[in-house]
């Protein structure tokens, strides 16, 4: 054998790693150093309220810059950091900094928005997301009530009564809570209104073929009346065309986000998006 004439030959007979299986171990080196090298970025993608016209919110969405690969959309590399832990960290990081900028914009005169932030699985379900969360709002000085924290309908259904505690007190931070994804999933309606929620996020799936399909159509539909009934607040998410965007406007729902308004942005970019206070204007004025 191999091994026999040459000490060192063992290592070229166990089996090679699949390309796949490289290319995993690969990025989740990088990802473990992406922190520390301050290659993670937010942009931010407004929600729009159509009563008044304005932003009202804004979508914290995660992009990894990385050296090489240019940036990596966390479809990418959200599931593998979820797998191996690094998601919590990670997402903390997109927390404080969500939180931070939000705060800054308030401070240099813009009017107050809710900052949207997902919170993945393992985050949500570690046990002191309470206090990590509070921490943060307290560090950051964010009033409560501008920030939102989004979670699937998936974690929100995995063990209801638990989840159910656990939002109660994140909740009583006072700040907001919506359900994202929503319709992908199978959350009850017993479950929906026992949970504190403030939000339904009707999942872009439906929203994408809204006008070409019918079952999505009545899907949407019924989620916008579910909400209404259930007294919460509805926003679609991925609108793109101005078809989508009246379909939803004459169903009644009140707040939308997608392309047809803004794609992500660079926090540079977003706040043009943004009205400024009246006392911020004066302020410039004088
Ligand atoms: P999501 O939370 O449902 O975010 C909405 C996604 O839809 C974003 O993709 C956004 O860019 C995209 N989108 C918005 N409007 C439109 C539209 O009109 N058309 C189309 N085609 N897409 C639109 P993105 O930024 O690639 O994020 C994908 C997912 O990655 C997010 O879905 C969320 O589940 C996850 N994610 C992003 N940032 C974070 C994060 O900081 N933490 C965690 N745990 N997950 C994150
Ligand atoms: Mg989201
Ligand atoms: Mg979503
Ligand atoms: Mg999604």
């Amino acid at each position: 054998r191999a091994k026999e004439k040459n000490p060192n030959a063992y290592e070229w007979s166990t089996p090679s790693m699949s390309a796949d299986a490289l290319e995993r171990h690969a990025i989740e080196q990088e990802l473990r150093k992406a922190g520390a090298r301050n290659e993670f970025v937010l942009h931010y993608q407004p929600q729009v309220n159509l009563g008044s016209g304005e932003v009202v919110g804004i979508e914290a969405l995660l992009r990894w810059d990385h050296p090489t690969r240019g940036m990596v959309s966390p479809a990418e590399f959200i599931p593998l950091a979820e797998e191996t832990g690094l998601i919590v960290g990670i997402g903390e990081w997109v927390l404080r900094t969500a939180c931070r900028q939000n705060k800054e914009w308030q401070l240099a005169g813009y009017q107050p928005v809710r900052m949207a932030v997902n919170l993945s699985v393992s985050q949500f379900m570690q046990d002191n997301i309470v206090e990590i969360v509070s921490g943060i709002l307290e560090e950051t000085g964010l009033e409560p009530r501008y920030l939102e924290l989004e979670i699937t309908e998936s974690v929100a259904m995995r063990n209801a009564d638990k989840v159910s505690v656990k939002l109660e007190k994140l909740k009583n931070l006072g700040l907001q809570i919506s359900i994202d994804d929503f319709g992908t999933g199978y959350s009850s309606l017993s479950y929906l209104q026992q949970f504190p929620i403030n939000r339904l996020k009707i999942d872009r799936s439906f929203v994408n073929k809204v006008t070409q399909s019918e079952d999505d159509a009545v899907i949407a539909s019924s989620i916008i009346a579910m909400a209404q009934s259930l007294k919460l607040e509805v926003i679609a998410e991925g609108v793109e065309t101005a078809e989508q965007f009246d379909f939803l406007r004459r169903r009644a729902c009140t707040e939308m986000q997608g392309y047809f308004f803004s794609r992500p942005l660079p926090a540079g970019e977003i706040v043009e998006l943004l009205r400024c206070t009246e006392e911020a204007e004066q302020a410039a004025i004088v």
